[in-house]
């Protein structure tokens, strides 16, 4: 049976970026959503392009943060290289949502009714070399006190309703590191902070944490930012500067033991 060919050409860019990589602190930042562009292969999925600038496609000012992150604590960061709309990185693989159909009740034609052999393409050239950086990297920086922070913004209004919090901490079973981080970011900024808001982390919608981050026994956590204060590069740099401080603030002896299952 012929190859199917590669969905990306030489010439695009790779499908993750490394900044930072012998970064020295103890920390790994990853940005799933960080960008909204799509391989040549796949046009614009037949959307416009001021729908392919909206959340549907990516996380605005989340690669902006993270970035500004890794270079305010020296810590390395990879981030996706292309849109959730080709394939989200933060969805398991068995997951309806990995290659969306419709996302926010917007239909994606580019990804409906896709063949196998399309779905193979997206995630042989997308999924599987992003996940491989961040599983190589920790495997190359082994510490199981090494923090997994991942980086993500939402809309300030979903289905109707308003979303009081300018800043969400995410956490599955794990929740050591966020619930450090809450404390400090709303004893320094008297914010009001998402406990699991507006997300929780599931195992039936999110990847790079469970994948990489629990089944190391790593402290994580994803932080959520409400995209209204990511508009200006003044709101981003008070967003890196916050968040920095509060990372600084963390006490590695207080994470403790890693939890576990059960
Ligand atoms: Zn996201």
């Amino acid at each position: 049976m012929a190859q199917a060919p590669a969905l990306l050409d030489p010439d695009e860019p790779p499908p993750f970026e490394v900044v930072n990589p012998g970064g020295a602190a103890n920390l790994l930042l990853v940005c799933d959503h960080a960008s909204n562009r799509l391989p040549r292969r796949l046009g614009s999925l037949g959307l416009t392009p001021e729908q392919l600038e909206q959340h549907i496609a990516w996380d605005p000012g989340a690669a902006a943060v993270a970035r500004g992150l890794a270079a305010r604590l020296d810590a390395p960061l990879i981030l996706g290289g292309y849109s959730r709309l080709a394939i989200d990185l933060n969805r398991p693989l068995e997951s309806p949502d990995l290659i969306a159909a419709q996302s926010a009740g917007i239909p994606i034609p580019g990804n409906q009714g896709l063949r196998p052999e399309a779905r193979t393409a997206r995630i042989a050239a997308l999924f599987l070399p992003y996940h491989r950086a961040i599983a190589q990297w920790l495997d190359a920086h082994p510490d199981p006190a090494r923090q997994l922070i991942s980086v993500h913004s939402f809309t300030p209004r979903f289905v109707g309703q308003s979303r009081p919090w300018p800043v969400g901490l995410a956490y599955g079973r794990d929740p050591r590191l966020a619930q450090q981080l809450r404390h400090v970011l709303a004893r320094q900024s008297d914010l009001l902070v998402g406990d699991n808001q507006p997300y929780a982390i599931e195992d039936a919608h999110d990847f790079t944490l469970p994948t990489h981050a629990e089944r190391r026994g790593m402290p994580h956590v994803m932080v959520e930012i409400r995209q209204d204060g990511l508009q200006r590069p003044a709101q981003i740099a008070d967003w890196v500067e916050r968040l920095a401080q509060a990372c600084q603030h963390i006490d590695e002896a207080l994470l403790g033991e890693p939890i576990s299952e059960g």
